[in-house]
């Protein structure tokens, strides 16, 4: 396997703006110095590493006892699947350490976010559908026994990035927030009294699956009318399709071909920033529907914030949270609505390895499994 591996500048956080693009790991330390100072919810005792594991790759780092990023680690999820994926896991941390020059044993703790609904107190993964033959996978157990025993806390991957954004992002002193990631589904997770809801059984937080039209659109669960069947990046790829063929015509076809399946969300942003009216609509059409969803949202838990995240939010930028926030700015219940704040995610990448860091050091004083 291969490993990317980069040095922190002690002193600094990694967390940093979205626009870094193809900086070098130089440019890249100076614009985290600018863009955020370490979250107190980073710091604690001892070396702790964060991961965030995704289909394609796995991202380590080292957070140092006062929450800095000290180095980072890069490797490829691969496809073999399985324990592999959880050998490779264990790789990036080892090497994340490596690079800041420390012994494994100097890691007090590690956190890891995984895109699938997990148990965080037995640490079982029960399936996800970007890793094969992770049915069942005793991840926190496995994770440990491959680094020493060093103890593993494992959350769902957008309630890890939630919890970046409360901690160290764009909710750095609320209360109450609630963040919804619209990307393959859409992923949510509410803070409320300023700890992570988990609900009776560790689900609370799936927006995704709340209805907003009755016998709408199907959803992948099986209901019908859910957010996530009009507001994931597949619910707008889909849409599309229809459109197209009713017979509009769109600049997506030529950024992406026929198979819009394959369209990312850089390229919807890249054709509505050319001002195709097509894509322009179905987004428009995103944005309503994502602000009934928040509206719901803001009268059942009247949070202070909403945060947007995720590849469609970063891809499409402040001109697509602020039509959403218009819209709820048009509800008629203003007493929710009226003084909430709907922003964009400002951890951006970071947010999944900051998060992990952040289970980490609440599972070191007792308040996460
Ligand atoms: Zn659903």
């Amino acid at each position: 396997m291969t490993i990317d591996a980069t040095l922190g500048t002690p002193g600094t956080t990694g967390a940093h703006d979205a626009s870094h693009g193809d900086a070098s790991p130089e440019e890249f330390h100076v614009q985290a110095v600018a863009a955020h100072a370490p979250g107190n919810a980073l710091a604690g005792t001892g070396y702790v590493a964060g991961i965030d594991l995704g289909g394609t790759k796995i991202l380590a780092a080292i957070f140092s006892p006062d929450g800095s990023i000290v180095s980072r680690a890069k490797v490829v999820t691969g496809r073999t699947g399985g324990i592999d994926v959880v050998e490779r896991m264990a790789a990036a941390v080892r090497e994340a350490a490596k690079v800041a020059r420390l012994d494994l044993s100097q890691v007090a703790a590690v956190g890891t976010g995984v895109p699938a609904p997990v148990d965080p107190v037995t640490g079982v993964v029960h399936m996800t559908p970007n890793i094969d033959g992770w049915e069942d996978m005793p991840l926190k157990q496995e994770l440990g026994g491959r680094l020493d025993g060093i103890p593993v806390a494992i959350d769902n991957d957008v309630r890890v990035a939630v919890i970046a954004e409360h901690g160290a992002g764009a909710g750095v002193g609320i209360r109450n927030m609630v963040g919804i990631w619209p990307g393959t589904g859409v992923g949510g997770g509410l803070i409320l009294d300023g700890r992570i809801y988990t609900g009776s059984s560790s689900y609370a937080g799936e927006i995704g699956h709340i209805t907003i039209k009755e016998g709408g659109a199907p959803c992948g669960c099986g209901g019908r009318g859910h957010l996530e069947a009009y507001c994931s990046r597949t619910a707008i790829v889909r849409h599309l399709e229809k459109l197209i063929r009713d017979g509009k015509k769109t600049r997506l076809t030529r950024i992406v071909g026929r198979d819009l399946l394959r369209a990312k969300s850089s390229d919807l942003a890249e054709a509505a920033a050319l001002g195709d009216a097509v894509v322009v609509s179905v987004l428009d059409r995103t944005a309503r529907y994502l602000a009934i969803g928040i509206a719901s949202i803001a009268n059942l838990l009247n949070p202070e914030m909403i945060v947007l995240g995720g590849g469609v939010v970063e891809a499409l930028g402040d001109d697509f949270v602020e039509n959403v926030a218009k819209r709820v700015r048009r509800e008629p219940f203003r007493a929710t609505t009226g003084p909430l704040k709907i922003v964009a995610s400002a951890l951006g990448d970071d947010a999944g390895i900051t998060g992990a860091a952040i289970i980490a050091r609440q599972m070191q004083v007792g308040l996460h499994p």
